[in-house]
């Protein structure tokens, strides 16, 4: 029998979306290597992607560069405009591409939808930004002399994109570099090919110019060493793991390309006892099971002041069990399956941790686990700093909960991480939530919120989360250089 997944992608008007071959340079490229994308609810497999390898990367690469004059060359209202259509096409097809990032990645269909308007605000906002990149005059400090900064496009690009967000991750990306005027070489990860293929055939509908944008699947380390070692790559921008990072981060030490990294969190979410605990309830679900977890934003740790710690955990049992499990592409699903059983794996074992150690475990038994990528929804309360969960990023839908007396006690527990990426302070203290934010070592703090991303704001971590930054007009100057020029003799 057919399976969910395969029946809906039966049914996609653009049959064309599961062709699976690569885009380089301006050409749809098959191979004999082919590899299986799977549903993750299932295991069933629903398409085929071409396997590029180390030669077709370097024919992409030297496109990229061929196409780099010529791009940047175009006015910055023209590159804003083939953005523009880009999104609009992205709109347009906007079924579709969700029923491919369901299919593939796990998420409920809801959540794939706001991912690609999600994702196409990033094309929209950096078109309108790349008209903005403006330079500086500096005040001379020497006579008949005039001192100019400009902000120019780094060179050709690469973009290393994980499977939790599959279109949104490129597009943060792709939308800055184009902007900026280079060209961009995706490596989706091979979980979520398809979504990244889509996007590429989008791309071209929109009229982006041959070898501005390509996509490769394949190998992660038989397509990033080929862009780690050439020089004409300027800029390499990764989402993903730390481990994988630091790897990157080494591998372009070679070349010394600008390095950006988006990578893993351990957020801590601070519930005072002044608060309103039906909103922070209703935040926690937002910040712990959107994408059933697996975001580096998901709240890791709460710690709950005691005078409210009873009373929380209690209302977020409530919330956790009412979660359904599920098929993504049902409309029932809240939570769908783990995209990687090795990270369902990790979950579980992080569970059966704390469970050993003291911690009270509740799960959901609503809908239906369909295989073993599948975790219920979870609260672990009482969870104590010696747990696993406490200590590393869980990436899955287990809400761990510790108690604390004091602020000053908190806020060390909080920063006591080597990662720092996003943090949350629930609080109707305006004296304390300012100070709070000041204390707290995270790229990003969400202060009586937990959503706060989008293109304006610069996403990024501190410490080991993470280098540089996306969105925003930081985004834009990851791809592009400062070029200081001295007018003498005037
Ligand atoms: P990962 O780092 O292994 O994969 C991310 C991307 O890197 C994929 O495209 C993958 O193919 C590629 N990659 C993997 N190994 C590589 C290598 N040696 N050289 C070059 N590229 C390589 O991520 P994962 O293990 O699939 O995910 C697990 C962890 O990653 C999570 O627990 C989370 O911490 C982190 N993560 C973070 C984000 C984020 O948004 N910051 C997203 C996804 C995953």
């Amino acid at each position: 029998m057919i399976g969910i997944a395969a029946r809906h992608l039966q049914n996609l008007r653009r049959r064309d979306f599961l062709a699976g071959n690569a885009l380089i340079d301006g050409r749809w490229i098959a191979s004999d290597e082919r590899d299986s994308v799977v549903d993750p609810a299932t295991g069933e497999g629903i398409a085929e992607v071409a396997r590029c390898n180390p030669t077709h990367m370097d024919l992409a690469i030297a496109a990229a560069e061929r196409s780099f004059q010529a791009w940047r060359g175009l006015l910055p209202t023209q590159r804003g405009a083939i953005l523009r259509c880009w999104a609009s096409l992205m709109n347009e097809h906007s079924e579709e591409l969700a029923i491919l990032i369901t299919s593939e990645q796990g998420k409920p269909l809801d959540e794939a939808r706001y991912e690609i308007k999600y994702g196409a605000g990033f094309l929209e906002w950096f078109a309108a930004e790349g008209e903005r990149a403006y330079g500086e005059t500096i005040p001379s400090h020497k006579e008949g002399s005039l001192l100019q900064v400009r902000m120019q496009p780094i060179g050709p690009a690469a973009a290393i994109t994980p499977w939790n967000f599959p279109v949104a991750m490129i597009t943060r990306k792709a939308g800055a570099a184009l902007a900026a005027g280079c060209p961009i070489i995706v490596k989706p990860a091979p979980e979520t090919p398809l979504s990244a293929l889509a996007l590429a055939r989008l791309a071209e509908e929109a009229g982006v110019p041959r070898g501005v944008v390509q996509v490769l699947v394949g190998d992660p380390i038989d397509l990033s060493t080929p862009l780690l070692r050439d020089p004409r790559i300027r800029a390499l921008s990764f989402t993903g793991s730390t481990e994988v990072g630091r790897l990157l981060l080494e591998g372009a030490a070679k070349t010394v390309k600008k390095v950006s990294l988006e990578l893993g969190g351990h957020a801590p979410f601070l519930v005072f006892d002044d608060v309103d605990l039906g909103k922070v309830v209703k935040g926690v679900v937002a910040a712990k099971f959107a994408t059933s977890g697996q975001d580096c934003l998901a709240a890791n740790r709460i710690y709950v002041q005691k005078g409210v710690y009873a009373a929380f955990v209690e209302a977020l049992g409530r919330a956790v069990a009412q979660l359904r499990l599920g098929h993504g592409l049902e409309s029932a699903t809240e939570i769908g399956p783990m995209t990687k059983l090795s990270v369902a794996n990790k979950c579980r074992a992080q569970i059966d941790d704390a469970v050993k150690k003291g911690a009270r475990a509740i799960s959901a038994s609503r809908g239906v686990a369909m295989g073993p990528n599948f975790v219920p929804p979870t609260l672990l309360s009482d969870v104590t700093e010696d747990m696993l969960i406490a200590r590393e990023e869980t990436f899955g839908p287990v809400a761990a909960v510790l108690p604390f007396d004091s602020e000053e006690e908190v806020i060390a527990r909080a920063n006591a991480s080597e990662m720092g990426l996003a943090a949350y302070i629930y609080t109707d203290s305006l004296r304390r939530a300012l100070r709070l934010s000041e204390q707290i070592e995270y790229g990003m703090v969400g202060v009586n919120t937990a959503s706060f991303t989008g293109p304006p704001i610069p996403f990024g971590g501190w410490k080991q989360s993470g280098l540089g930054r996306e969105g925003s007009r930081h985004g834009l100057a990851e791809f592009m250089e400062l070029k200081y020029v001295c007018f003498g003799d005037l």
